[in-house]
């Protein structure tokens, strides 16, 4: 049968291809002249024809085309139209190249084309749509971001918000050799194979369950990241925050690990928001620290369990405390003592775990941490991937795009502009 049928898909294609060609020709108007980017006037020189590949194959399409006499430029208005400007792919055929190249290696977005679609494309064709239609995205949102500078974003109207959350991380993807000249890798002076993305998540919460824990309302989660430095990273992230609803929101929250950078875009541009150290991270400090503290295990355990019962009950300072006191039996070790009580001083205030349980707020940060896999590791770091900067930056507005469930907008607006 698979034989059949896949010869019957070809036939209707072969068939489909005629009759779209037929479609599409009878579309356009007859002018004598139209006017030339130069000023003047082109005019009607003639009729041709080119091959373009849609979705139900190759189609040819015939238009008109006008030849300016005074610069010697020529154009067919209709391409315009038809949306295949310097292309020879139907807009249909692009989106399918998008939507693979996001999802999967080009390679295997090539194939899936194949087999799910009928259509022959090359890797390279995949590369090359779903990067432009990713570096699309990101002009889009770079307009976006400029208009939020200049406070030119509308109010959006919306249902009351009584918690809006935002969370921060950073998660590295492999680069080519020259997306990292001449900076420090993270051990010093070896050369980094990595470029961190970083990486917004915003949802809300309007429910807590039976036991008072908040519920994030599922549906409400958008993402949003770019290789960036931290600050344009911070007006990306206002931006989409304030698309989300900030300026109604209740009462806002900033979650991330203990990277000064998070903070620092906290306080800049979401100021007034309760921000709160993930408590997994904070816990994971206290038990790194317990293993290079001591070498019995049991020693190790007690000294851990113990101090992580204050963080729990929100005693950052009396952890302080402890760690400025302690008996560092070497300068290394008295270092490491140092740095951890700084975290612990630095970030006391975000760590009052008890207050925010109170307040049915999420203390964890889990929402970014599985979007760091979901948005960036499932797709750009699987193995022998090695990213320029502008490529790794498309996919990922292509995938935060498609995640955030905005992307048939997206593309209705751009054809709508074209
Ligand atoms: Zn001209």
């Amino acid at each position: 049968m698979e034989a059949i049928e896949t010869a019957t898909r070809a036939a209707m294609h072969r068939a489909g291809a005629v009759l779209l060609s037929l479609l599409l020709d009878e579309g356009e108007p007859i002018v004598s002249s139209v006017t030339c980017p130069c000023g003047r006037q082109a005019h009607f020189h003639s009729w041709r024809r080119r091959r373009v590949l849609t979705a139900v194959g190759e189609a040819e399409i015939e238009r008109a085309y006008y030849h300016c006499r005074h610069c010697g430029q020529g154009q067919s208005p209709r391409d315009r139209e038809l949306d295949i400007v310097d292309t020879d792919y139907s807009p249909g055929v692009r989106r399918m190249m998008a939507v693979v190249g996001s999802e999967t290696s080009f390679d295997r977005g090539r194939a899936q084309m194949e087999l799910l679609a009928g259509l022959a494309v090359t890797r390279k064709a995949v590369e090359r749509h779903a990067e432009a239609i990713g570096e699309d995205i990101t002009k889009h949102e770079q307009d976006q971001i400029q208009r939020a500078l200049q406070l030119d974003l509308p109010v959006v109207a919306g249902p009351r918000i009584p918690v809006l959350y935002i969370e921060m991380d950073g998660t590295g993807v492999p680069v080519v050799s020259a997306e990292t000249e001449g900076r420090k890798g993270k051990n010093g002076d070896e050369p980094a194979h990595t470029r961190e993305v970083k990486l917004g998540a915003t949802f809300t919460q309007t429910t807590v369950d039976h036991d008072g824990r908040p519920m994030r309302d599922e549906a409400s989660t958008t993402y949003t990241g770019a290789i960036e430095t931290a600050e344009e990273f911070g007006r990306r992230l206002y931006t989409e925050v304030w698309e989300r609803g900030w300026s109604r929101a209740e009462k806002k929250v900033v979650l991330g690990d203990g990277a000064c950078w998070i903070w620092n875009i906290a306080d800049r541009e979401f100021p007034g928001a309760v921000q709160i150290v993930d408590l997994y991270h904070a816990r994971e400090h206290l038990w790194d620290l317990a293993g290079k503290l001591f070498n019995i295990e049991k020693e190790r355990k007690r000294w851990a369990t113990r101090w992580q019962s204050k963080l729990d009950a929100g005693k950052a300072e009396t952890i302080v405390r402890q760690l400025r006191s302690f008996p560092a039996p070497n300068a290394e070790t008295a270092d490491i003592l140092r740095i951890e009580a700084d975290y612990f001083e630095r970030n006391a205030e975000r760590m009052r775990y008890p207050e925010f349980r109170k307040q049915n707020l999420f203390i964890g940060s889990g929402v970014i941490e599985a979007a760091c896999k979901t948005v960036v590791a499932q797709r750009l770091k699987l193995s022998g991937m090695f990213w320029t900067v502008r490529g790794a930056n498309a996919i990922i507005a292509l995938r935060c795009c498609l995640l955030n469930r905005e992307f048939e907008d997206y593309w209705a607006c751009r054809s709508k502009a074209a």
